[in-house]
Order: structure tokens, then sequence, then C-alpha cells
């Protein structure tokens, strides 16, 4: 069947499909979460450049040998000092002078006064001391967080002096760091930052931590003397976490994203393959039933004509002579001409329900007349068929709104069923009608006691053109509108109408319809008494 390999073919290319875009995803994932943590690397990278910059500014308090020589200690450094323009990133500095083997420490200020050894410098001096013996080399201040010391060698190759400088902590945390943060990544960064000392992680220089690791780090406080910094050279570390959440956690939320609007797709389009496959489906079996009908119409059209043929070819030979004959005769053509008529008047009412006109105008009706009507309508019917009819119908049933004309011919259609299909097991049509308790509706069962309607067919039954396989093989006359006809008169009175059927123990059809307004219940009565 080319419809289901077309939606297997669809379904098997939506599945290649998913299974790429899956991939595809997760690949674009992988490389999304590489540019952010990327680009967050550099953005940190820019930041700690920056301050290590201003940082190492500050070498530039240290005077030429030149300048010493030309102008002494004391002026040199004072004049650098007095053109220095950060100073408030500076919140002390001295010059401490080798002086024979002692060692003196020279406020740097306007003064160059004489100065005690500040306690917390006290680590620093001691390595001077220990320095002014001997010739070692290297940074004396790496286990510090704030102090820097810029040594000034002779032509000796001996350290002479050595300019000392604590830089502010409160400057740099509550002016150089933020104004820094503000120029590089405006007033709304997307990380909190903290900057913490390396040696000794409880001092915090800035920022607040988060309990979990962080996205991006880098180093700050990286001292330059002239040579180039070492591999892990920067005494404060910087931690930034992004204000979104973490990394990974962004990048999978993008990936459910995508994962789900693909997967909605995917379903869509299955939904939509699976509904061209029904469609197809129906059409086909539309265009089956069809052609059946119009077969089988062929057929029920040609039984009568053949008969009215032949019967009009006898009437006008010997037969005309025998009045008996010719009245037999003329009851088959007028029984065989109803039959035709039947059947056309079943087409054309069907034809008409497609274009809207089911019912015409409904107005106040008692089913009982039309029960007692189409029973009446019916009497030749029932008793070829050698059919008894119990009809048992409760008094005064409410009033319903309905077109007469179409309510007789669901019942006589009910009747016709049960005589055609329900008369073998035993001969007997069951017509009954009662209202329910509050009188809001009323109920008429048509009941047969012939072989019923297998399970199977049930459902198929109100469907146009449909007949059952059993009428097919016995070559009952109809054209599979009748029930058909049936529901869609009974829906248009806005009732229902539905079948029970134990197969073998006949078949119950049972409509309902809804019983006119309480006024017109008052009327009917004062009209019929
Ligand atoms: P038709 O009688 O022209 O075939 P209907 O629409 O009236 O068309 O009925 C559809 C089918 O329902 C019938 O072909 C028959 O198989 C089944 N059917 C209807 N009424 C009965 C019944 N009383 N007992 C058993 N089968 C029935």
């Amino acid at each position: 069947m080319p419809a289901l390999a077309f939606v297997c073919a669809v379904a098997i290319l939506c599945l290649v499909l998913a299974i790429l875009q899956y991939r595809w995803i997760a690949t674009v994932s992988e490389a999304e979460r590489d540019r952010l943590r990327a680009d967050l690397d550099r953005q940190i990278k820019l930041l700690t450049d920056e301050f290590n910059t201003r940082l190492n500014a500050l070498r530039g308090l240290v005077p030429q040998p030149s300048e010493i020589d030309s102008l002494g200690v004391e002026t040199a450094y004072l004049r650098r000092w007095q053109r220095f323009d950060k100073k408030s990133f500076v919140k002390r500095a001295a010059v401490a002078i080798r002086v024979d083997d002692r060692l003196e420490l020279h406020r740097l200020d306007s003064s160059f006064k004489l100065f005690d050894w500040p306690e917390d410098w006290s680590d620093l001096r001691e390595q001077m001391i220990a320095r002014l013996s001997d010739r070692g080399g290297g940074s004396m201040t790496e286990n510090e967080p704030s102090l820097i010391e810029y040594p000034r060698f002779g032509k000796d190759g001996r350290e002479h002096e050595w300019l000392v400088i604590e830089i502010s902590i409160e400057y740099t945390r509550n002016v150089l760091l933020p104004e820094l943060i503000r120029q590089r990544f405006g007033s709304a960064p997307e990380f909190d930052l903290q900057i913490v000392f390396e040696k000794g992680p409880s001092l915090v220089l800035f920022g607040a931590g988060r309990d979990r690791m962080p996205d991006a780090s880098g180093r700050l406080f990286e001292v330059q003397y002239g040579g180039p910094p070492g591999p892990h050279a920067g005494r404060w570390v910087l931690n930034a976490w992004r204000t979104a959440g973490p990394l990974d956690d962004v990048v999978n939320r993008a990936k459910y994203l995508n994962l789900t609007v693909s997967t909605t797709i995917f379903l869509m389009i299955s939904a939509a393959a699976w509904a061209l496959l029904q469609y197809t489906r129906k059409a086909y079996r539309l265009a089956d039933v069809q052609m059946n009908f119009v077969a089988g119409i062929s057929h029920e059209l040609r039984t009568p004509l053949s008969v009215i043929a032949t019967a009009a070819y006898n009437l006008r030979g010997r037969v005309a002579q025998n009045p008996a004959q010719v009245e037999k005769y003329g009851a088959l053509i007028q029984d065989e001409a109803d039959k035709l008529t039947g059947i056309v008047e079943q087409v054309l009412l069907y034809a008409g329900s497609k274009a809207g006109h089911v019912i015409r105008q409904r107005e106040p009706v008692l089913l009982d007349a039309i029960i007692a009507e189409s029973v009446q309508s019916s009497r030749t019917l029932f008793d070829k068929a050698n059919c008894v009819v119990e009809t048992r119908i409760e008094d005064h049933l409410p009033v319903i709104l309905g077109d007469a004309m179409a309510l007789r011919q669901v019942i006589k259609n009910l009747i016709n069923n049960a005589v055609k299909y329900g008369t073998e097991g035993g001969n007997w049509v069951g017509i009954f009608a009662s209202s329910n308790e509050d009188r809001s509706q009323v109920e008429v069962r048509v009941a047969d006691r012939g072989p019923g309607i297998p399970l199977q067919e049930q459902e198929h039954i109100f469907d146009a053109f449909y007949r059952g396989r059993q009428a097919i093989a016995d070559q009952i006359h109809g054209t599979g509108l009748g029930l058909n006809l049936v529901k869609q008169i009974i829906e248009a009175h806005e009732g229902t109408i539905s079948v029970r059927s134990d197969p073998g123990h006949g078949a119950e059809f049972v409509i309902r319809i809804p019983a006119a307004a309480p006024q017109y219940q008052d009327e009917f009565s004062h009209t019929f008494g």
C-alpha cells in the first residue's frame, strides 16, 4: 500500500533527522560552552592585565641610577614621588637604605624623615637585615598581600636601597576595582567576582564568594621587577561566577530547549503523517463503499425494472383477455414501482441531507400518531412476511418539536430493517414508546428477534452506503443509506440513536428525542383534550 510506504519513509526520515539533530545540538552546545568559557576567560584576562598595569606603574617611583648620581638618593626619590599622580593607591611608601651594616627607613612623602618600622612590616625588615650580610636574590615580599619592595642595585651589584610600597587595600577595593570593572563590563556585569590572597584565601580583598566552583579564574597583583613574569605570578586570585548560573547549566538549558523544540517538531511531523494516513485510508474506504453503492443500486434497480418489463410484455399478450391476470400483473407492476420509488426517494433524501435539508420545519408533533401511521402503512409488508407486530405506547407521551414526514421516514426505515433482517428467527417486530420520569424526553424502541448485528459491524451500520456482510451475502435488497438517514434525522432533532444487539438474539434500535418546551405541552393538551 503506497500510503503506508510513504508514512514509513517519512517516519524513517524523521528518525534519521532526529538523530542527526540530536548530535548536531550536542556539538553546538559543546561549541557554545567553549565559546562562553573562552569569552569569560578573555574578559577576566583583560581585567587582570589592566590591574597589573596599574600596579606596575608603581615601579616608576624608583629613580634611574643617573638621577641618583646627579640628585642624590633623597632628592631623586622625593622628586619621583612628587610627580607621581596615583598617590591614593599607596597607603605607605618608604625607602630602606643600607648604611654600612644598618638599615635606615625613610618615609616617602614630602619629608623623607626617618621612620620607625611599622609592626606589620616586621617580616620584611627581618629579611632585609638578613639580606645585608648575604647576597641572596629574589623578592622578599611575595608572601605579603599588599607590600612590594623594589630594589635598586649599585655598581657593585649589591642592593643599595629598597623602595617599599604598601598599596591601599581600601582604595583598591572601593575605588580602583569598581572603576576597572565598570570600564570593562559596564554597570551590570554578567558575573560576580571575588579576589582573595593566594597564600591565605581567608583574606578577602574584594567581593563575596559563592559555594560552587568558579566559572573562570585569573591572577592579579603580578609584580614586575624588570624581567618577564613567572609562570604563576600574581599574589591575588580572582574568581568569577556567572550570575546566570554555572556555564554548564546555561548551556544545558539551551540544549534542552533546543531538544524540546526539535522533539515537538518531530512529533508534529509524525502526527501529520499519521493523520495523512488516516485520511487516505478513509478516502480509500469511502471510494470503496461508493463503488459498492453504485454496483448495489444498479442491481437494486435492475430487479424491479425487469419484473416490470416482463409484466408489461405479458399484459400486451394473451393475458390481456383475462381480467384476473391483468389485475395480478397490474398489482405486480405497482409493487415494483413502489420499490423503485422507495429506492429513488432514499437516494434523493440522502442527497438532500448532504445539502443540509435533512428536515424541513419543526412543529409540535405527537410520536404516537406517527408510529401508528407508520405501522399502518407497513401493514402489507408485515402481512407478506407473516410477521406479528407488537406496539406498546405509553399514554400521554410528551409532545416533541419535529418534522412529521422525516420522523415517519425514520420509523418506516427501522420497521423495514426489522422485517428485512430480523424475521428469520421469529416473525416478530416490537415498537415501544415511552417517556422518562421527568418527561424531558421520549424514547422509541424498534426491536426484532432476528440474527442481530455482529459486534464489529455495530459501529459502522450508521455510515452512509454501509451494508452488513450477511445482508450482501443473502442478497437482501438495500442501499446502505437507511440507517444513515435515520441517524441524521434524529440528530437534527437533537436526539440520539443507538443499537443494542446481542448477536443471535435480535436487534433493538433506541431513539431518544427531547420533549418540547412546557408551553407546547399545555397547548397540545388543550387542542387534543
Ligand atoms: P440497508 O438496509 O439498505 O442495507 P441500512 O443503513 O438500513 O441499509 O442498514 C445497514 C446495515 O445494518 C444493513 O445492511 C444490515 O447489515 C444492518 N442492519 C440494519 N438493521 C438490522 C437489523 N434489524 N438486524 C440486523 N441487521 C441490521
